[in-house]
């Protein structure tokens, strides 16, 4: 697996200064690994570890991931790949619920499309935090012993009532102060199942009046009769997600566990459970560190799981996919790249205050990458005829168009010219206005890369439709001989040859929500769907574009970016999506 550096070295901000700092002072480098994940004594048995950090990316697998996760793939992936770390593709598959292989599948394509990968050190770094259930339960029953976690027997609602709330503390329970083997004699009845849902659940015992809500006994493992698809009815208790998941990122040897600002209030709990267990030698010192940094905001776009979900499901949207959708398979297939997602990552950088993010940044960077790479093509989406009386019938002759204007080195090819052409309708008045320099009778033109011509009139239908125009040529302006410049013009067209183009489904895709802040205020965000995000149309396109693979993408000269879809192409029959216009249309 390659991992790919984006262009510029990403500017500095707070985590890489952490990180700098640690490996300065030299923070981890007692650190042993064992080479799988595992307690102090797993460890301890292990070598030094090669890796200087250790980051980890930890979807639950519920869902495809959007274009947030990607600032969180970037961030965690590309802090391990710059500072000789590795960074841990992990399912935090602990809630027995919702989860599936597809969403697996879907998550770690997306996580090397993007140009991550989890092989390092001759090892492969994809774990399931499943696989950590017995040491869970295991380090929740050294709780309890050691006078740090006991069983509460009250209702959800006494649970709820007891809990104080911001100003006022919480009270105690009347179980907390039961002897340590009552609580783990019930606790082994709970995983024993001896007890239904609910009845009883383990809490770390912490301080009901702490002004921090978080540390007021969270409760740590709950009961749950649920078919787990990866340890299946092996387990009627699970952990809490709070409980697991400091347990995770310490038994993978994590140094840097970054989350988004949600979980700041957190991490004293965090903090808590990890101390508690390397006082019990379960854990070993050095332990894991929480940072948090601010969410992904972006206008335009919703990245709520619950949104998106009824975006596909009312069938707003084709599907996941679907190339309007925010999530990386729906930006895969309209276009996006992966280079232009780093960038997007590089330049948003990361903060701790919650700000929105301007779409356009978003498109900029894609505008950006695709500029470099992406070949150049001719298209005619909006299509009318343009005959050139004068050009014998039944002949053509060959133009030569550069495939990428700064990069001689990709070479040019063939177009050909006939006497009948495709033109766009807005290159053609029949009585201009003010300052068009496009055709219209009596004016003359560029066809880029062929000749000059000069427009003599237009048929029309009983309407009054223009249908088709005529113009004759200067035989000897051809582009690239010695005539070319004899005549000055100021209008330069494209065109397509007619009996050579490909006709072809385009779609112009546009932004799925019409509002910058889709569903502010008092507003449904569903009523903010930009009516016209998609318009199927059939465009002429230059022969060449018939071979385009599934993802090839180019840019489309005037028009903007495009790529063959991934999903409706055959072979010999490319569909094209709109990636991004040349310019920002949105712009007030
Ligand atoms: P859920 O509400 O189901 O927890 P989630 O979007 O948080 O949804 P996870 O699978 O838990 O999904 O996310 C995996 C990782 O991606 C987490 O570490 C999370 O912090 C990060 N992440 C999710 N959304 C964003 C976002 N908008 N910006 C940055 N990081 C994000
Ligand atoms: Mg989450």
């Amino acid at each position: 697996m390659s991992e790919e550096k984006t262009t510029n070295a990403p500017a500095s901000n707070f985590l890489r200064n952490i990180v700098e700092r640690d490996l300065a002072q030299g923070t981890y480098v007692s650190r042993r690994w064992a080479g799988t994940p595992g307690d102090a004594a797993h460890h301890a048995a292990g070598e030094p570890d090669p890796a200087k950090i250790r980051t980890r990316f930890p979807p639950e697998p519920n869902g495809y991931l959007h274009i947030g996760h990607a600032k969180s793939i970037c961030l965690n992936f590309g802090l391990a790949r710059d500072y000789d770390g590795v960074c841990h593709m992990r399912f935090d598959d602990t809630n027995p619920e919702k989860e599936e292989q597809e969403y697996v599948d879907s998550i770690t394509d997306a996580v090397q499309w993007l140009g991550f990968g989890w092989d390092k050190f001759g090892k492969s770094h994809l774990y399931y935090a499943s696989n950590y259930f017995d040491f869970m339960y295991r380090a929740a029953e050294y709780l309890i012993e050691s006078g740090h976690a006991y069983i509460d027997q009250q209702s959800a609602e006494e649970m709820r009532a007891t809990r104080g709330t911001l100003t006022e503390p919480g009270k105690n329970s009347p179980w907390r102060d039961r002897p340590a083997e009552e609580s783990l004699r019930l606790f082994r009845e709970m995983r024993d199942d001896k007890h239904p849902d609910g009845a009883m659940l383990l809490r770390a015992k912490i301080d009901m009046a702490s002004p921090n809500i978080n540390l007021r006994d969270p409760a740590i493992y709950r009961i749950k009769h649920a078919t787990h698809h990866n340890t299946g009815d092996k387990w009627c208790i699970y952990p809490m997600y709070t409980y697991a998941h400091p347990l995770e990122d310490a038994l993978e040897g994590v140094t840097h566990s970054i989350c988004t600002l949600e979980f700041e209030d957190q991490r004293p709990f965090y903090d808590w459970v990890l101390e508690r267990l390397a006082e019990g030698g379960l854990l070993a010192h050095p332990l894991p560190k929480q940072y948090e940094f601010a969410r992904l905001n972006l206008t335009y776009v919703v990245l709520s799981k619950r949104k998106l979900i009824d975006l596909v499901e009312d069938q707003y949207v084709s599907g996941w996919d679907d190339p309007r959708m925010p999530t990386l398979v729906g930006t895969r297939r309209r276009g996006y790249t992966p280079e232009g997602f780093r960038l997007f990552a590089d330049r948003i950088g990361v903060s701790k205050a919650d700000s929105w993010i301007e779409y356009t940044i978003l498109e900029d960077c894609m505008r950006d990458t695709l500029n470099e790479s992406a070949e150049r093509r001719i298209a005619v989406l909006d299509p009318i005829k343009l005959v050139i009386d004068n050009y014998p019938e039944g002949q053509s002759e060959d133009c030569f168009a550069p495939n990428h204007p700064q990069k001689p080195e990709l070479g040019k090819r063939v177009v050909p010219l006939s006497r009948e052409l495709w033109i766009e309708r807005e290159d053609f008045m029949e009585e201009p206005s003010k300052g068009y320099f496009r055709l219209f009778p009596g004016n003359k033109v560029r066809l880029r890369y062929g000749y000059v011509v000069e427009c003599i009139g237009c048929e029309k239908d009983v309407d009054g439709n223009v249908t088709v125009v005529h113009c004759t040529y200067l035989p000897e302006t051809k582009s690239g001989t010695p005539g070319a410049d004899s005549i000055k013009v100021k209008g330069n067209i494209h065109w397509v040859s007619a009996p050579h183009a490909y006709t072809a489904e385009v779609r112009l895709y546009d932004r799925l929500f019409q509002e910058a802040n889709p569903g502010a205020g008092d507003r449904n965000y569903l009523d903010d769907l930009n009516r016209d995000s998609v318009k199927i149309i059939s465009a002429q396109l230059e022969a060449a574009l018939k071979d385009a693979k599934p993802e090839e993408r180019f840019q489309f000269e005037r028009h903007g970016y495009f790529v063959a879809d991934r999903k409706d192409s055959t072979e010999g029959k490319p569909v094209f999506n709109r990636t991004v216009t040349l310019r920002d249309a949105w712009q007030k």
